[in-house]
């Protein structure tokens, strides 16, 4: 499903924010990204989700290579990958309803369909009564479940998620995790950066380490 192939990233200035990595990922997988703050794990994301491009080296999704995707597929890739940030970047005077519908507005789908798919996607992260409350309204835990609809409204086949817990208490991380888990055994695949060792330990799913910009652990498919 995604496959890096010595993949090095390079910022002006900076050095390596990734040197050599070397990663296969299959379908259906949920997968944790660990490793210090600086250690790669964004660029690690934004490569997948096209967001960056590597300095040297393949990075493919279902066999394609992103570096040779044509101009017109871009969008086609983008819509199969799914991303989830820390700070989840909802927009503060629009609903949740509204949050939520973005994505499909720009993809130009019809009203009809718009309602449908995002109450569907609300459903699924157990908010569907809540469409039309503002994001300030909601505790921080429900404007994360509300990033995760979003994101899952273009039905992602790969899910990335960049810090999704950090801003949450323990519980409400457990939660999103076990939210997570569920779309893993639909067959969606997930890659999820964190520092939550205690849960990435409870949780048992294959665990990536980057140090550096290098992959200096992997545990395997469990
Ligand atoms: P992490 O997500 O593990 O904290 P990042 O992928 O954000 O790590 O960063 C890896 C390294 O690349 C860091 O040294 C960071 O400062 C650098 N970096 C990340 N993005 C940029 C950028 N847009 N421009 C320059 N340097 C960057
Ligand atoms: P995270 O908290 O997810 O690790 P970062 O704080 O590393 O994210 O990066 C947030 C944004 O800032 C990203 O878009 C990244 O490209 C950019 N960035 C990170 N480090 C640098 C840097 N040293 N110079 C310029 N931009 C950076």
């Amino acid at each position: 499903m995604i496959r890096f192939q010595n993949v090095y990233k390079r910022y002006p200035e900076r050095g390596d924010a990734l040197a050599g990595i070397d990663l296969e990922i299959q379908t259906g997988e949920m997968v944790f990204l660990t490793g210090h703050s600086g250690a790669g794990k964004s660029t690690l994301l934004r490569l997948i989700g096209l967001l960056e491009r590597p300095t040297r080296g393949h990075v493919l999704i279902n066999g394609r290579n992103l570096a040779t995707l044509p101009r017109h597929e871009i969008p086609y890739h983008r819509r199969q990958v799914g991303m989830i940030f820390q700070d989840h970047r909802l927009l503060p005077d629009r609903s949740v309803f509204d949050n939520v519908a973005l994505p499909l507005m720009v993809m130009g789908v019809h009203p009809k369909e718009i309602g449908r798919r995002v109450r569907a996607a609300l459903d699924q992260v157990g908010l569907l009564r809540r469409e039309h409350a503002l994001p300030l309204a909601l505790s921080g835990g429900e404007q994360q479940r509300v990033g995760i609809a979003r994101a899952l409204v273009g039905r992602p086949a790969v899910l990335l998620a960049d810090e999704p817990t950090g801003n949450l208490d323990p519980d409400l991380s457990r939660e999103i995790f076990h939210l997570f888990e569920r779309f893993k055994y639909v067959g969606m695949t997930l890659l999820i950066a964190t520092h939550d060792f205690d849960l990435v330990e409870e949780l048992g799913h294959r665990t990536l380490k980057l140090d550096e910009g290098r992959l200096v652990g992997d545990t395997g498919a469990w």
